[in-house]
């Protein structure tokens, strides 16, 4: 690759200085180097990352790679998170990080040093593109899968905020923002215009899930209408997952929540070859760390036959974050080329060929490192791209205090524990409305729900004047009731507005 084109992607102009040669200009550029943090992680990591970074430096040379632990070793030094301090500290410096898998070693505290990466620098994007590649065995190759999944990547069910309720009922609570949506909503709208595409898909549970996975929805059509220019759709994310298998092509861009993301993009990722081919960025304020998305793979670690494709890609899309769209470009289609020829490729793609060696394949798609992309399979120009942050959206509607929910413990029938929880509420300004049981209303009216358990959701609404003093009479309600039983947790119910801020149990007028 010759230089005159690497200056021209972003490392700036006055490198591009006619009297140096190429010795020269490599060496008046050294001290602009971009530094990455490299994590080589556990089992096959060191061969795909050693593979990865040979191929990124023969596009690139202008990356200063900051070599640091995290994974298996790290754990069984003692540390619960996976992730040293030093580490942490380089990646918050550098601001990049490009990282093979890592283990999550049982009986070392069970966390996970992938997710305690992604939650320390708040990287609420995770990027994945699903596209078919040549060489590559999949069902789809005609007429071929060109997606890209933004996935909300730290909140929803995956806040992990769960509680045993009961010692047989356990809950997670499903945490979604209007902060949180509106910047992956305008992550994908950026994402779509860095790479040409004119379609966004939000997909969604808004059906069921009024509230959590409804604030997702309407907060991506407010982001959507100052984006006149790319078509919003919303989608329901079962059939989503339909019409992915169905008719792949016809998705460009899909925004959605963090579990329904989780599974669609692997979903995505079997339509173009598996998980194997996987690349992925996860996108902070602050931080972009580049992942492949498969495991340490721990059958084949050591061999040398690792297929490191999916790295490659990753380190594909750093280039692109960082401005270094044509060395991107040349990365992808050097591999594409030798996946395609399929002469040196590593063995779980080998087909008839004697199967390469990851080093091999490596050295392979460096030779055919070329300047000037392929057009047939030249990436779109851009990439994963930040805008900057969103502007925080204050809203202060009027609000109204409609009454509470107390989940309780009890082991009786419920009619007794609805005659208990009058009786003890009578003094209070509060009066028993309902009782559920898993969501359906069991009280006062019983439509025959058969399988109670022992965790009730008791409804009082509030008879009271709003300028009262609401948190004694709430202390003085939930006292009462602690004479007739246990409870776990209570919940406002709230107007906004005017409009209801909570939902009603199944078979509740
Ligand atoms: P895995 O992805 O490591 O392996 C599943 C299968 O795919 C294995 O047969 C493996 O040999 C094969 N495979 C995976 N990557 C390959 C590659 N690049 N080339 C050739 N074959 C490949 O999944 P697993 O076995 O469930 O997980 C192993 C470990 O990886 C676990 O400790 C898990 O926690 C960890 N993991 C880490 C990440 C991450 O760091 N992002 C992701 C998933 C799993």
């Amino acid at each position: 690759m010759k230089l005159d084109m690497l200056v021209t992607e972003g490392i700036g102009a006055s490198h591009a200085d006619p009297v140096l040669d190429d010795a020269g200009l490599r060496g008046a550029i050294a001290a602009d180097k971009t530094a990455v943090v490299s994590i080589a992680g556990d089992g096959i990591g060191p061969e795909i990352m050693a593979a990865a970074r040979r191929v990124i430096d023969a596009a690139y040379p202008f990356i200063d790679w900051q070599e640091h632990d995290a994974g298996a070793e790290v754990f069984a030094g003692g540390i619960a998170s996976g992730v040293p301090a030093d580490t942490i500290d380089a990646i918050a410096e550098a601001g990049l990080a490009l990282k093979a898998p890592l283990e999550t070693p049982v009986g070392h505290g069970g966390k996970s040093a992938n997710v305690t990466l992604r939650k320390l620098f708040e990287l609420y994007g995770n990027i994945r593109p699903a596209r078919t590649l040549p060489g590559v065995p999949s069902r789809y190759a005609d007429p071929g899968v060109d997606l890209v999944i933004v996935r909300e990547n730290v909140e929803d069910l995956y806040a992990g905020i769960e509680h045993m309720q009961t010692p047989d009922v356990a809950q997670c609570l499903k945490l979604v923002t209007r902060q949180g949506s509106e910047k992956i909503a305008r992550l994908a709208f950026a994402q779509a215009r860095a790479e040409g595409r004119g379609q966004v898909h939000c997909a969604t549970k808004a059906n069921i899930l009024k509230l959590t996975e409804g604030l997702f929805k309407s907060t991506f059509e407010e982001v959507a209408a100052a984006h006149p220019d790319i078509q919003a759709r919303h989608i329901l994310v079962d059939n989503c997952a339909h019409q992915l298998v169905l008719a792949p092509e016809a998705f460009d861009v899909i925004v959605t929540t963090n579990m329904n993301g989780d599974i669609l993009s692997d979903l995505a990722a079997g339509l173009v070859g598996g998980l194997g081919f996987a690349a992925s960025a996860n996108i902070g304020d602050r931080v972009a760390m580049f992942e492949a998305v498969h495991g340490t793979a721990p059958d084949i670690a050591g061999q040398g036959v690792a297929n490191p494709t999916a790295l490659i890609l990753s380190g594909a899309m750093l280039l692109r974050h960082i401005g270094a769209a044509a060395a991107a470009d040349a990365v992808e289609q050097a591999l594409y080329d030798v996946l395609e020829e399929g002469r040196y490729v590593t063995a779980d793609i080998a087909g008839r060929h004697p199967p390469a060696s990851t080093a091999d394949f490596a050295a392979a798609i460096t030779d055919r490192l070329d300047p000037v992309p392929d057009a047939a399979w030249s990436s779109p120009a851009g990439g994963p791209v930040w805008t900057g942050p969103a502007p925080a959206v204050r809203r202060d509607p009027r609000r109204e205090f409609d009454g509470l929910d107390v989940f309780v413990e009890w082991h009786g029938p419920v009619d007794e524990l609805a005659s208990r929880l009058k009786a003890a509420s009578t003094a209070t300004r509060f009066e028993l409305a309902m009782i559920s049981n898993r969501g359906t209303m069991v009280y006062p009216d019983n439509r025959g729900i058969a399988d109670t358990v022992d965790h009730w959701r008791c409804r009082f609404v509030y008879r009271g004047v709003e300028s009262t003093d609401l948190q004694s009479a709430i202390c003085h309600l939930l006292a009462r009731v602690s004479r007739v039983c246990s409870w776990m947790h209570v919940e406002r119910l709230q107007r906004f507005d005017g409009r209801p801020a909570y939902t009603l149990a199944q078979g509740q007028a």
